[in-house]
């Protein structure tokens, strides 16, 4: 193998192209895999790589982390170990590779039980090999975390290699999944720390889409990373870390309200596919597997078959989700309904749109999953369907997760921020994010702070508001006094609901539980109603939660987790003033940027849509987890 030279000085920049193997790099990336140029910090990971280095690579989905342990994996003698979560996304870059001429197997249990211990005899004959480099030489071999953690003989196999000096190197592909803070955790990857021990000399890249610094910091530890020499700024012995912009031009991002029912939002999307994307292939992530299958059955129904679905989540067989990729991938299926247990690691190019029936439990979980539109570099939509009482039901779902309420609350401020480019917000979250230094690592030469110019905030110009909500917030506080003062509790969607005028039965908090009280006599505070649209309302109910003036509480029954809104002590400065005392007061003035009512939004132009006065019935869903509250009675 090539080093770098010794008299470099103190640091070595891996991104320059004078190092002696950039030409083997050209030929080789443009012969075996097509591609003229590296794009993003393609250069500098490969550069690292080559010269043995531990490497932390964090790069948007569809950046092409592959490239980077592919290429030094095919120039390099040795075997690369490559520990890949899901055995579907083992099989694809498999197959790509073997497409592509390369020596790449996999070791897993997709295999036949012949075709693993035929795979094990090629590597343990490369291991006692003494004769030089042979073309048939294995040169990527795929596994799960578990069958490195559990193999006895795959340990032994890989021992004998790393002896000799024919483990090049070991890459953990999404590495995030060994933290706990991270959003994918398994229990499976935190046990990679026996690769450190058991091949001490043997380099670990570390790769991932999403990184935020808590996360980093565990992996190093977890996976025992080497630490750079203290004092010295840019190490040549530690880490390397290496970060990609995490802009992606060729999305074009769009958050919607979503409608009240059920079947108006499907007919939204009918009507967005059939019209932009009839062709196309998309993805779209339900909340649940029961959304998810009926979303794919509905689409189907409504656009007379035109709209090729299928249904993708964790319950699924083996066989069906195998089947599912395929036709996917060969075009039988084009829109994906699933929860996101499809993702990690979905390698198809052409995915023109994602959209999203509901936002997701994280702005990390938004980003990726929406990620995986337009990975071929093409234009491609990302959509999602926001209406904040969406929000409680996200919280009772990762209530228990520590830090799980919080990332939720992320998301909700992303969805509701109407003003904000959506680029930039991205960028904010996960800046703030990575509270590491990152001064001496190569970053974004782009300014990240600049407005893209083309997400839904961007190119709004008209169609939002900002508009004076302090009466409303008075009222809304003051309604969820009164309903804390009689002893009874609230969730999100029957406060929106009550608020906008509705009759709604409030529970009572007490263990008694089963008392029952209609109406609250609200007409001296805001003649029962406050003013506004239901979507206004919900969209201060989510703002005075981000802002604190309302909080949750959390109950839990026997079968789930309530979640009923509080005031928080912010809260309380408002209600112990009357109407014309907070009016006054300019400190208590608040502003919100609001959706003009009758808008049509930008991708929905051809479908019909009423303003409303009066709001709608809640749809189905919305009076099922509005009756969840009474679960424990
Ligand atoms: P991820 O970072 O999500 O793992 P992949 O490695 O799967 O992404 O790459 C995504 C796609 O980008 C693949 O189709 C790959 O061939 C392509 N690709 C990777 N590097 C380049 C490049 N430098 N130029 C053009 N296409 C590239
Ligand atoms: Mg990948």
């Amino acid at each position: 193998a090539l080093e770098e030279d010794p008299d470099q000085g103190p640091t070595t920049d891996f991104t320059t192209s004078n190092f002696t193997w950039t030409a083997n790099f050209k030929r080789t990336m443009r012969s075996v895999f097509g591609i003229e140029r590296f794009r993003f910090c393609q250069q500098g990971v490969c550069n690292a790589n080559m010269s043995g280095r531990d490497i932390v690579c964090v790069m948007p989905t569809g950046g092409g982390k592959s490239l980077t342990y592919q290429l030094p994996a095919i120039l390099q003698e040795g075997v690369t170990l490559v520990i890949s979560p899901l055995i579907s996304l083992i099989t694809d870059q498999v197959i790509h590779l073997e497409e592509a001429g390369v020596q790449a197997i996999r070791l897993t249990s997709a295999n036949t039980p012949a075709e693993n211990l035929k795979g094990m005899n090629r590597l343990s004959a490369l291991a006692d090999s003494t004769s030089g480099s042979r073309e048939d030489d294995i040169k990527l071999v795929y596994v799960t975390p578990e069958k490195v953690v559990k193999s006895p003989n795959l340990k032994s196999v890989l021992q004998r290699l790393a002896d000799r000096n024919k483990l090049e190197r070991i890459v953990i592909d999404e590495a995030h999944c060994v933290s706990q803070m991270g959003h994918d955790f398994r229990p499976d990857y935190a046990q990679l720390h026996i690769l450190r021990q058991l091949y001490p000399h043997v380099p670990i890249m570390a790769v991932s889409a999403t990184c935020p610094p808590k996360v980093l910091q565990d992996l190093l530890s977890i996976l025992r990373l080497r630490k750079p020499v203290d004092g010295d700024r840019a190490p040549r012995t530690g880490t390397v870390y290496f970060k990609s912009p995490l802009y992606r031009k060729n999305l074009h991002y769009t958050i919607l309200p979503k409608p009240a029912s059920g079947k108006e939002l499907l007919q939204s999307i009918c009507n967005f596919i059939t019209t932009k994307h009839p062709n196309d292939s998309g993805i779209i992530y339900c909340l649940s597997r029961k959304d998810a299958e009926e979303v794919a059955a509905k689409l189907q129904e409504m656009s007379c078959g035109i709209i090729k679905t299928g249904v993708y989540h964790a319950e699924r067989k083996a066989w069906e989700k195998e089947g599912l990729h395929r036709s996917w991938r060969e075009g039988k299926i084009k829109v994906v309904c699933a929860t996101i247990a499809f993702g990690l690691g979905i390698d198809k190019g052409d995915v023109r749109f994602v959209i999203h029936h509901t936002m997701s439990k994280s702005v990390d979980g938004f980003y990726q999953e929406s990620g995986r539109a337009g990975r071929d570099g093409k234009d491609a939509e990302c959509i999602l369907y926001f209406q904040p009482a969406d929000f409680t039901d996200l919280c009772s779902l990762v209530q228990r997760d520590k830090e799980g309420v919080g990332k939720v609350m992320a998301m909700l401020k992303f969805a509701q921020n109407l003003d904000e480019c959506r680029k930039v917000q991205f960028a904010c979250y996960f800046q703030h994010a990575s509270a590491v230094d990152i001064s001496q690592w190569a970053t974004d030469n782009e300014d990240a702070l600049s407005r893209c110019g083309h997400c839904d905030n961007c190119k709004r110009k008209d169609g939002v508001l900002k508009q004076e909500i302090t009466l409303q917030v008075w009222q809304l506080l003051q309604i969820v006094e009164a309903v804390e003062r009689s002893g009874l509790q609230v969730t999100f969607r029957k406060l929106a609901s009550f608020a906008t005028g509705h009759k709604v039965q409030f529970s009572t908090n007490s263990r008694r539980g089963s008392e029952r009280v209609t109406g609250l006599n609200l007409t001296t505070i805001c003649d029962g109603r406050v003013r506004g649209s239901s979507s206004d309302v919900e969209y201060i109910l989510g703002h005075l939660l981000i802002k604190e003036y309302l909080v949750l509480a959390f109950k839990q029954t026997a079968y789930q987790t309530n979640v009923y809104i509080r005031l928080g002590e912010k809260g309380r400065t408002y209600t112990i003033l009357d109407q014309g005392g907070v009016q006054k007061q300019a400190h208590l003035k608040m502003y919100l940027t609001l959706l003009l009512p009758a808008t049509p939004s930008p991708s929905l132009s051809n479908t019909k849509r009423k303003a409303k006065a009066i709001p709608s019935k809640p749809s189905k869903k919305a009076r099922v987890a509005a009756d969840n509250d009474s679960a424990d009675a």
